[in-house]
């Protein structure tokens, strides 16, 4: 089984906005900073303008660990779009940070096959830079995981 060739991918650049420039600022330094509430203490991502459990709107980016487990994840047969061509197969995937229970972010697996990704595997985030501005939060199985 191959690996995602990403090096002949040119990915579309995300645009932060009003609410998701924290997290791009964040990610530009290597550091993954999620929203959370102040008021009872709940992580959510993507940024809302009120918390989705209590609906407070004291809400602050926090640093947290970059460890968690997949949560569900999707094989790519078939690039939608033409630039993630040379991916193909790739794992999509979203992950439950382990420090940010309910916040879940979406990625790639990167460094193994795409048939690695299954339901509770640990990974851990690493940090791709796509341009001077931004730099994309991705994903890699935790060391435990890795079997040679
Ligand atoms: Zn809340």
């Amino acid at each position: 089984m191959s690996m995602s060739d990403w090096d002949d991918v040119i990915r579309p650049i995300p645009v932060p906005d009003e609410w998701t420039k924290p997290f791009w600022d964040a990610a530009k330094r290597e550091s993954l900073e999620l929203q959370r509430c102040q008021s009872c203490g709940h992580f959510q991502h993507p940024p809302y303008a009120t918390c989705v459990n209590c609906m407070s709107i004291d809400l602050k980016f926090e640093p947290v660990e970059g460890g968690g487990k997949i949560y569900a994840y999707t094989y790519m047969y078939h690039a939608g779009d033409k630039r993630f061509a040379a991916a193909v197969p790739y794992a999509s995937i979203i992950v439950e940070l382990d420090a940010a229970p309910g916040a879940l972010l979406a990625g790639n697996l990167l460094g193994v096959p795409h048939t690695e990704a299954k339901v509770g595997r640990k990974v851990e985030v690493v940090f791709e830079p796509l341009n001077d501005e931004i730099t994309l939060p991705q994903f890699r199985l935790a060391p435990s995981q890795v079997q040679e």
